[in-house]
């Protein structure tokens, strides 16, 4: 049975258990929130080492790190090496998107060595396949892509990215729209590209009750993808993008009614101004299905920095709703991530997350600032590393300049917290 079909019929799982053990909620109120579709929890039946999370209304932000090689770059070694990154730096759950080498070894080797949820685009694996049989994307069929849906389902991969809303009508309205970054969602392009040249509608729009009946069977969770999402700030919130969320809204509904765990990924280039009606219309249109967005990225101009524009956006959104935030990394639009790359595209995402958290009232979130501030009173350098997102980085910044006295190096004996605990005592009072 699916965690859904459970929660339905009133059943606390282990999984939900879990979840609920781990952000100090009741575990009914995970179970109400499976039940009802503002929670998923992706756990395939096959990926036995797997540490439930739960993703959705009232639990904490979840972070997102994408890892994977490409044709270019990559290989198992340097995908576990990223995974374990990812792992260290504190990521919810990984996105295998690997394009290049043996996809499906590399595939089977991330999912054995994480217990963290593991996502994939199963159209990337199925068109580059398609290429080797057929000569072209283009000619792939719709058993190509359904036999690696079930490929990865069977693997173990707990929620799969696909892009069921790039209808023939969505395309109408990109035509129509002239945008200026056109589609960025790769697997949203390779599907245009197939239902263009076919003349045919999307296979995973005409068949998704074959696509239900594959997730059900292994309990995937489906995040619906946004193929429309805009790649530029000038495309933010356009007809194609909410002509496919519409879609995407009655897709969520098909999905719950089969049992079957869904949420919805969203944008993409928004101006900051634009986030909050984008969560709202997601939580409107979708009925509060888990939102999932890349970024967003507030500006397009800061390449090498995306890491930030990418924070920026992610803070704001979590504060209004959203609740899983996918990463972006300094080499976004630049090149495949490296080790270093992730690292700080994951501490970036969770600054933003545990930001929105803080405004969303999550438990625990603001007791964690406010020990942190406690510690900056007393001085205790070692609590405000254990307090950090990234205790190393901030040991090392620390000691780079060895103060002299308890304080450090920024003001050194002019220390204002050193300077109020002598004439208000503050520290004696109230720590
Ligand atoms: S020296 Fe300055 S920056 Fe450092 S702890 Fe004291 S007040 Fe803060």
């Amino acid at each position: 049975m699916t965690q859904l079909e459970l929660a339905k019929e009133g059943t606390i799982s282990p999984q939900m258990e879990s979840v609920a053990q781990g952000e100090g909620v009741e575990a009914e109120f995970v179970r109400q929130g499976v039940a009802n579709g503002t929670i998923v929890i992706p756990a395939n039946i096959k990926h036995t080492n797997l540490t439930p999370c739960g993703i959705g209304q009232g639990l904490r932000t979840k972070v997102n790190a994408n890892i994977g090689t490409s044709s270019d770059y990559g290989n198992i070694d340097t995908e576990l090496e990223k995974l374990k990154v990812a792992l260290e730096c504190g990521a919810d759950t990984v996105m295998d998107l690997s394009t290049g080498g043996d996809i499906s070894a590399i595939r089977r080797a991330i999912i054995a060595s994480s217990s963290l949820p593991i996502g994939t685009v199963p159209i990337y694996q199925a068109g580059i396949k398609a290429v080797g049989r057929h000569g072209a994307i283009v000619k792939m069929t719709v058993d190509d892509l359904f036999s690696t849906i079930e490929e990865h389902a069977r693997d173990g991969v707990d929620f799969i990215t696909v892009h069921c809303g790039v209808t023939q009508s969505a395309i109408a309205q990109l035509k129509q729209q002239k945008r200026v970054a056109d589609v960025v969602s790769r697997g949203g392009a390779f599907l245009i590209g197939w239902m263009l040249y076919n003349e045919r509608e999307n296979p995973l729009f005409e068949q998704y009750d074959r696509l239900l009946d594959l997730a059900k069977e292994f309990d995937v969770t489906l995040s619906l993808g946004d193929g429309m999402r805009p790649g530029s700030l000038a495309d933010a919130t356009d007809r194609p993008q909410v002509e496919e969320l519409v879609t995407l809204g009655e897709l969520v509904e098909r999905a719950q009614q089969a049992e079957v765990q869904v949420m919805v990924e969203g944008p993409g280039h928004l101006p900051l101004n634009q986030i909050e009606a984008n969560v709202q219309l997601e939580k409107t249109i979708c009925k509060g299905a888990p939102f999932y967005v890349l970024g967003p990225l507030v500006t397009d101009v800061a390449a090498g920095y995306d890491h930030i524009t990418g924070a920026i956006g992610g803070a704001i959104a979590a504060a209004v709703g959203t609740d899983f935030l996918c990463y972006v990394t300094p080499a976004e639009h630049l090149g495949l991530p490296d080790s270093e790359d992730v690292r700080q595209g994951v501490i970036a995402s969770r600054i933003a997350a545990h930001a929105g958290d803080i405004v969303k009232g999550v438990k625990g979130a603001e007791e964690w600032d406010r020990k942190m501030s406690l510690a900056r009173k007393k001085l205790d350098w070692e609590e405000q590393a254990k307090l950090s997102l990234d205790p190393e980085r901030s040991r090392q910044v620390h000691s780079k300049h060895a103060p002299s006295g308890s304080a450090c190096s920024m003001c050194g004996e002019f220390c204002a917290m050193a300077l109020m605990e002598e004439y208000l005592g503050v520290l004696a009072e109230k720590c």
